[in-house]
């Protein structure tokens, strides 16, 4: 199988970022022939808000979003996770860690070492130091990364290089890390597209190089990335909740629908107006603009881009 996916957290309603991220995945997706999954990214139980899995499901269907199969939910998905950590185990590439975020700041680190990089204190710890450490707190557990650096190709960005440091696998609460789920979930849901907001194409690096320990460099070269711009406030910065009526629920209390909000986001996109599925002819990757797309919500609920 072959298949784009749209993985939320549902963490509260979708905003324009989060929509218009999930109608270019979508069109991504179908464009290429690909199944498109629906993954909810609920690991972080604190975050998670009862009753925003189904309505994001709701909206994203108001907006004519289809997913093939049943959404999947990492909550439900440690034993996967387990077994990738156990195979990374066994090629001797896990180690335990009891580093604080205080103690990793204050580390001493190599001269180009990447900010926020973990500079490998506890790689060396002996048995003996490790025995001690925990009985003082439970450990994370990181990969033993053999390269400082990684390159992905970007269908919308080109190359992308960033960091790959001994990053963390699995938190010393237990559950797994945000880039172990998603490399084992996109590879085990056969997931070979991978469609998101551009703010994360500094993980696909890393994510590619776990990929490839995990499950081979065929794994790695067959997913294609696709990392989209951002949608911002009149500030220019990441579009959020606190910026007005920016879910489709507050944009429908001022009588905007869906299908209105929908036109505006492909119009954004330089796409025309439309059902999803007839407007897919139109869809041409290489013809998405690729800035940010500024957006403001006026109090009679038209959705503007400012001039
Ligand atoms: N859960 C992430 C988000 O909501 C997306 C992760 C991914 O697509 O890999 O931004």
């Amino acid at each position: 199988m072959s298949a784009g996916r749209y993985a939320p957290s549902p963490s509260g309603d979708l905003h324009l970022g989060n929509l218009r991220t999930a109608i270019l995945a979508w069109l991504f997706a179908k464009a290429s022939g690909r199944e498109f999954m629906l993954r909810y990214e609920d690991l972080d139980t604190g975050r998670t808000v009862p009753g925003s899995a189904d309505r994001q499901l709701a909206d994203l269907g108001a907006l004519g979003i289809t997913f093939d199969g049943e959404p999947v939910y990492q909550s439900h998905r440690q034993r996967y996770y387990h077994d990738a950590v156990a195979q990374l185990s066994a090629q001797g590439l896990v180690y335990e860690c009891f580093c604080t975020r205080r103690e990793i700041q204050e580390a001493p680190r190599a001269p180009h070492a990447p900010p926020g990089a973990y500079p490998g204190t506890c790689r060396e710890l002996t048995d003996e130091e490790r025995g001690r450490r925990r009985t003082e707190r439970p450990p994370a557990l990181r990969l033993c990364t053999e390269r400082t650096e990684f390159t992905v190709q970007d269908q919308l960005l080109g190359s992308v290089t960033a960091a790959v440091d001994d990053f963390v696998l699995a938190r010393n609460d237990g559950a797994a890390a945000y880039n172990l789920a998603v490399v084992v979930d996109d590879q085990l849901s056969g997931v070979d597209q991978v469609v998101r907001a551009d703010d994360l194409a500094d993980s696909a690096p890393r994510q590619a190089y776990l990929r490839g320990l995990l499950y081979g460099q065929t794994a790695v070269q067959a997913v294609q990335y696709a990392h989209v711009p951002l949608v911002v406030n009149a500030q220019g910065k990441r579009l959020a909740k606190r910026d007005g009526a920016v879910t489709l629920g507050q944009l429908a209390e001022q009588g905007v629908a869906a299908e209105q909000v929908r036109d505006s986001l492909l119009g954004s996109l330089n796409l025309p107006p439309g059902p999803l599925d007839k407007v897919l002819a139109a869809f041409d990757a290489a013809a998405l603009p690729l800035e940010p797309w500024m957006v403001t919500s006026t109090p009679d609920g038209v959705l503007k881009s400012p001039e």
